[in-house]
């Protein structure tokens, strides 16, 4: 009876001993040939195998990814570009959960790619923070640098202020009034 169920088809799982089909077995990774134990048994096993010994297994992997960067770096890479649909939600979940950090992110970057000084602070970050807060609260508001970026402007706190996105775009990247310009010298060098 047994032998009949145990067909081509089917196996009996060791661990449960229920008769599963073929595809329910993995193939054993040592041996030639199907495991012994059926998937749900392996998983729950694995499982309970992790669970007993977490933290050694948890340290062990922090060990290995210290020692084998490239690997690690090579596999997040496939990961990163085998799962593009996963990415862009993620992306898109970061950016509704922080958009003071993706605005303050891409200004850092327009600041780079002009070779500006650039100053990552927490007062830079606390702008950027404060001028997504007035957004939400539905005024139309940019971060304006006072000395342009191109016109040799610092991206730091002292250079930096929260105004109406009306105003920012009419002022676009004249240079501030000789007081203003002196204030911003003037905290500048107080540092
Ligand atoms: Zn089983």
């Amino acid at each position: 009876m047994t032998n009949q169920i145990q067909s081509e088809q089917h196996r009996i799982c060791n661990k449960c001993h229920q008769t599963k089909s073929l595809n329910e077995f993995r193939l054993n990774a040592r041996k030639s040939g199907l495991r012994r134990d059926c998937r749900d048994c392996e998983r729950f096993y694995q499982r309970q195998y992790y669970n007993k010994n977490r933290v050694r297994l948890l340290k062990r992997g922090a060990e290995w990814r210290k020692a084998n960067p490239e690997i690690v770096k090579a596999l997040n890479q496939q990961y990163y570009d085998s799962n593009p649909e996963r990415r862009k939600q993620q992306w898109l979940d970061y950016q509704k959960r922080h958009p003071d950090k993706v605005t303050a992110r891409a200004a850092q970057y327009r600041a780079l790619k002009r070779d500006a000084y650039i100053a990552d602070c927490p007062q830079v970050r606390a702008i950027y923070k404060e001028a997504t807060r007035l957004r939400q609260q539905g005024l139309d508001v940019h971060v304006d640098h006072i000395i342009p970026l191109s016109k040799g402007g610092e991206h730091a706190w002292y250079n930096l202020r929260i105004i109406d996105a009306k105003v920012n775009l009419r002022k676009s990247n004249t240079m501030p009034c000789k007081d203003l310009l002196q204030e911003v010298m003037r905290c500048k060098n107080k540092l």
